[in-house]
């Protein structure tokens, strides 16, 4: 089919939510993504932080294939390997709790809503989270959203949440009330526009949680896997959540998600309490597992901080030659140029020169390169990037 086709079809057949940049993907590998006409792109954003691995890792594709062939799916009525050996492995890499396995980010940040509630009952209910979070776009994530403009045209809202400034303990101190059960956080906010949290906050944010007996959940669908130099993001602050939410690069690129409870918590659900078909799929976890193998023995922690430590530098240097970029924030691979101006005009100059990039919040350019991204690739991903940048000022 040639592109003209493609997206006849689209138009046609799909609905059209999503604002689509006109490329047409044929296939992608490390951080490269090629089109239908052969054309090569260096993917900066790959998969929206999905291909934390990069595209088709080789790891990946041969554990899900072995898996593929042996069992694709059961339901949670019956016991598997593949879902016990990432249970496992994620809670041997984060800390003492239980996990329950969703499909995507906003099916764990529900499953953490719920637990909490059903944690708290019958008085507490009420979830505490923070203006410019981002949670997804189901009901329950949707309120717990700190962004008016997600909810707009989706009312009545679901009730029990109340939203405090971002890095200010004193808000939180000063909104619990005796329905609080829970305080809910990304260490950065990522779709918010990169702004990462002070070291202090989420200490003094744990302790808080404890004193107050309140759950303190971590939203870790896009920081978790490595992304910010740590496995974990919150393994970088010296504090540890009741409850972490993993989805986006989770299943090494497969759509999975997961919520890990601690142990004292992870018991309160009954039988029943809480279900979902396709949660701990035998071939997502064979692909999450594949994944978390790959981080480990192919250093890619190492990479990410020696990657970071060049990108951020060149980035700042790039800053003093371009008067468009107002500031430049992040961590580890999790970069954004704040602008003067849109970036959407940036992100299609960015592409005509073969570079992928994404823009949120107007004018933040966002940058979530693979973590196993190659030093070569970050040098021609600025040169890129500058020429965009030149494009457009
Ligand atoms: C993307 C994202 C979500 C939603 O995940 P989906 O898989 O799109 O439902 C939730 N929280 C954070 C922090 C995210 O980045």
């Amino acid at each position: 089919m040639d592109h003209r086709q493609i997206e006849e079809l689209y138009n046609r057949y799909l609905i059209p939510v999503y604002n689509r940049n006109g490329i047409f993907v044929a296939r992608a590998r490390g951080s490269w993504v090629w089109d239908n006409q052969g054309r090569r792109y260096l993917d900066f954003f790959p998969g929206w932080g999905v291909a934390a691995l990069g595209h088709c890792h080789p790891q990946v594709i041969l554990a899900t294939v072995r898996q593929l062939k042996k069992l694709i799916h059961v339901p949670n009525t019956f016991y598997h390997e593949p879902q016990a050996k990432l249970a496992e492995a994620l809670v041997k890499a984060s800390f003492p709790g239980k996990v329950f396995f969703t499909n995507s980010g906003a099916e764990s940040v529900e499953a953490a809503i719920k637990l909490a509630r059903y944690w708290g009952r019958p008085r507490r209910h009420e979830i505490i989270t923070m203006t410019g979070s981002f949670h997804g776009r189901t009901m329950g994530a949707l309120a717990a959203t700190g962004q008016a403009k997600y909810s707009e045209g989706f009312g009545p809202k679901l009730a029990g949440f109340r939203h405090v400034p971002f890095n200010r303990i004193e808000a939180v101190q000063q909104a619990i009330r005796k329905e609080t059960v829970a305080v809910m956080v990304e260490p950065v906010q990522g779709e918010g526009g990169i702004h990462v949290a002070d070291a202090s906050f989420l200490k003094a944010l744990g302790r808080l949680c404890s004193r107050k007996n309140l759950l303190f959940i971590l939203d870790e669908v896009s920081t978790s896997m490595g992304r910010t130099g740590t496995l974990f993001a919150f393994q970088r602050y010296g504090t540890v959540p009741d409850i972490l939410l993993l989805a986006k690069p989770v299943g090494g690129g497969l759509p999975m998600g997961a919520m890990i409870a601690h142990r004292r918590i992870a018991d309160t659900w009954k039988k029943s309490s809480h279900a979902t078909t396709f949660g701990g799929h035998p071939v997502m976890m064979a692909a999450g597992y594949a994944a978390l193998q790959a981080i480990r023995r192919e250093g890619i922690l190492v990479n990410v901080k020696r990657q970071s430590r060049y990108l951020l530098g060149e980035l700042q240097a790039l800053k003093k030659r371009s008067p468009v970029i107002r500031e430049v924030r992040g961590v580890g691979l999790m970069i954004g140029l704040e602008l003067m101006q849109p970036g959407a005009p940036v992100v299609t100059e960015a592409a005509k020169r073969g570079l992928l990039i994404n823009c949120t919040q107007e004018k933040v350019l966002r940058l979530y390169p693979a973590l196993n991204i190659k030093r070569s690739e970050v040098e021609l991903g600025l040169e890129r990037l500058e020429a965009a940048l030149r494009a457009v000022q």
